[in-house]
């Protein structure tokens, strides 16, 4: 189907590299774009490229945000004494629109995914390592005891420690591959590691899971 205005075309090729939006899907938006009041189209594109200058990585999480420390990073009502481990900044916004997770969070940028190059040294693998390390140190946890379960550490301290890290890779082979990974390089800091997977469609995305489901999942969490 040939497009009348080069602008549309052009518009439509635009819209279509986004990923889930196909030629077909990408048309009807034009269409509906040029019916829109100008101001409103106006608004649209300055939001798009005030996302491209402005939005930067937070120092501490990586999660995406206008100003580093992120809000959720350098928030006094967060419980820092739980990390929830993430593969994307669209996981983040999936988890926080459940209201259930009041934890920080650390994102790792991806998967390991030995078939497309991506190895644990591609991911903020190793950032998170310290974020821990750094936290555990202040505490008795370099001599854990028998039967040490990260929760008796002082809680009231504003330097919470981390006494729980909550694996939420999606629930796929590079998941949980990248999971078990995370798992295995945690162990020695006598962290409470456990993963979500109850309830999430097996191979589904963590993105597009509905509120109930994540919130059952993160609940439901397991134990590693
Ligand atoms: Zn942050």
């Amino acid at each position: 189907m040939h497009l009348t205005s080069e602008t549309v075309e052009s518009l439509v090729e635009q819209l279509s590299k986004l990923p889930p939006i196909g030629r077909k899907t990408a048309q009807r938006l034009a269409a509906f774009i040029l019916k829109m009041p100008r101001e409103e189209v106006v608004e649209i594109a300055k939001a798009m490229v005030a996302a491209k200058d402005r939005v930067k990585t937070c120092s501490v999480c990586f999660n995406v945000t206008d100003l580093d420390p992120c809000p959720v990073c350098s928030s006094e009502r967060r419980d820092k004494s739980v990390i929830c481990v993430v593969e994307e900044p669209s996981d983040v916004m999936a988890l926080e629109r459940t209201g259930e997770f009041r934890g920080l969070y650390h994102v790792l940028g991806g998967v390991i995914s030995p078939l497309d190059g991506i190895g644990p040294d591609d991911l903020h693998i190793s950032e998170l390592i310290a974020r821990v390390a750094q936290t555990s140190s202040r505490t008795a946890v370099a001599e854990p005891t028998e039967g040490y379960d990260g929760r008796g550490a002082d809680l009231e301290s504003e330097d919470a420690p981390v006494q729980e890290v909550i694996l939420a890779m999606n629930p796929n082979v590079e998941g949980d591959t990248t999971a078990y990974y995370v798992g295995q390089m945690l162990a020695p800091f006598g962290v409470t590691v456990s993963r979500i997977a109850r309830g999430l469609p097996i191979g589904g995305d963590l993105e597009f899971a509905d509120e109930a489901t994540l919130s059952r999942a993160l609940e439901g969490r397991a134990g590693m």
